[in-house]
């Protein structure tokens, strides 16, 4: 904070005396602005003193969007920033012959925009694991999407104006960043207004995670689409665009994940339908009686998994499209159906034995290996403790967030679908 202070100060100081300095030697306005920008000196210092600008813009915008960053939010956008830097040297590379003073300029204007497409990105996802939402909270997302989207959508049309009039040049690559980044607006955009449904409804709404998977779906595949006319143009025009590598390896995996998510969320629903048996009075007597997603008593409509655990089918159906275990003991519910279809057994086989802690999973040896999300995306796998069963919420604070909602907050590791949703790049 000091050091920032200090910085900005000595920038300060700095201009002023290089612009006295130039005046006192011309005298006019005109042969000052020249003998400036002839001076590299001089340049130099103004060019810092517009750095020390953006960057006191940046800090005023974040106050007015966004308050106080979580720290989460920071660790996050100086991470994303690091590669953002780092690929935008590697796209100074690609356009050394258009190298100049301007190009710098909206390369950091792309950048300082992009923070705070993440951050709103970031602050979005936050809403849903956070009980209390001020109308503050609201104006300012939808200022800041309304602006972003604004200066995206207009970053586009002058950088398509300009390919069209003047041929492709560096506007093509930004023309392509800030199409991206329109997606993005869009994407945080229908999040914003789903959680925000969410949010004003007494209960909790089972069908906003269908909508969140459809939404990821949907712009996840606008951007493979973008990505890979990018790459196309690039290559034709230019030279091979490396700098667009990971963001589009990120982009196509997370469009991957989504299919899959989607494929087996319908794939669990189905297999509750036509698969599992209805719960009988006797099921239900010999049990608990009480289904743990809702926390509500189970009279009719409820199911029984193969594992014997037995909830509300339309508990389970909203449970499913978020993960496909059981809520109790996590057992995977889409590989257990699979060993039932084989030459079946008549009688359900015994509950999966949870795996144990710490130990990496193993492959099934079925080769459905495509049926677990765990075993196409590694890095998820962590997700798969063993069942220790969730404990029910305790009265205090739950009544917004009960049912499945607390279940998700319970303290043992179930992921949130916008963790799951979510790629952290
Ligand atoms: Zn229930
Ligand atoms: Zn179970």
């Amino acid at each position: 904070m000091v050091r920032a202070t200090l910085v900005t100060a000595t920038s300060l100081v700095l201009t002023g005396a290089v612009v006295a300095h130039a005046y006192l030697l011309k005298h006019q306005f005109y042969p000052t602005v020249v003998y400036l920008t002839k001076s590299s000196p001089s340049m130099a210092v103004l060019y810092i003193q517009a750095f020390v600008l953006v960057f006191l813009l940046g800090k005023f915008m974040r106050k007015v969007f966004f308050g106080q960053l979580r720290a989460a939010e920071m660790e996050h956008l100086i991470e994303r920033s690091w590669y953002a830097v780092t690929e935008t040297c590697l796209a100074f590379t690609v356009f050394r012959d258009d190298f100049s003073p301007r190009f710098v300029a909206l390369f950091t204007l792309l950048l300082f925009l992009k923070c705070f497409h993440w951050l709103a990105e970031d602050r979005v996802d936050f809403m849903e694991r956070s009980p209390n939402i001020s109308w503050v909270f609201h104006m300012r997302v939808l200022s800041l999407m309304g602006l972003l989207g604004v200066l995206d959508f207009l970053f586009v049309n002058h950088a398509c104006h300009s390919i069209i009039t003047r041929g492709a040049s560096v506007q093509l690559v930004f023309g392509f960043e800030y199409a991206i980044l329109l997606t993005m607006v869009l994407t945080t955009l229908i999040k914003y207004v789903l959680h925000t449904i969410d949010l004003q409804s007494e209960n909790p709404w089972d069908n906003k995670a269908v909508y969140m998977l459809y939404t990821e779906l949907f712009t996840g595949f606008i951007k493979v689409l973008l990505y890979i006319a990018f790459m196309t143009i690039m290559i034709k025009v230019h030279t091979f665009p490396l700098f667009a590598i990971r963001p589009m390896y990120l982009a196509m995996r997370q469009f991957k994940k989504a299919v899959t998510d989607a494929i087996m969320s319908r794939r669990a629903i189905r297999n509750m339908n036509t698969l599992y048996p209805d719960a009988t009075p006797e099921d239900l007597q010999a049990s608990d009686n009480v289904c743990i997603i809702c926390r509500e008593e189970m009279v009719t409509g409820a199911k029984k998994l193969p594992c014997n655990h037995i909830f509300h089918s339309s508990c389970l159906r909203s449970w499913f499209q978020r993960q496909q275990t059981c809520p109790t003991c996590r057992m995977d519910v889409l590989r257990a159906s699979n060993n039932n279809q084989t030459p079946a057994p008549a009688q359900a086989p015994p509950p999966a034995p949870p795996a144990p802690a710490n130990a990496p999973p193993a492959p099934p040896a079925n080769g459905e290996s495509q049926n677990h999300v765990s075993w196409v995306f590694p890095g998820f796998s962590r997700w798969d403790m063993p069942g220790t069963p969730p404990q029910r919420a305790t009265s205090a604070g739950s009544s917004r967030y009960g049912g499945a909602a607390a279940l998700l907050r319970a303290p043992h590791p179930i992921p949130l679908v916008s963790e799951i949703l979510t790629f952290r790049s």
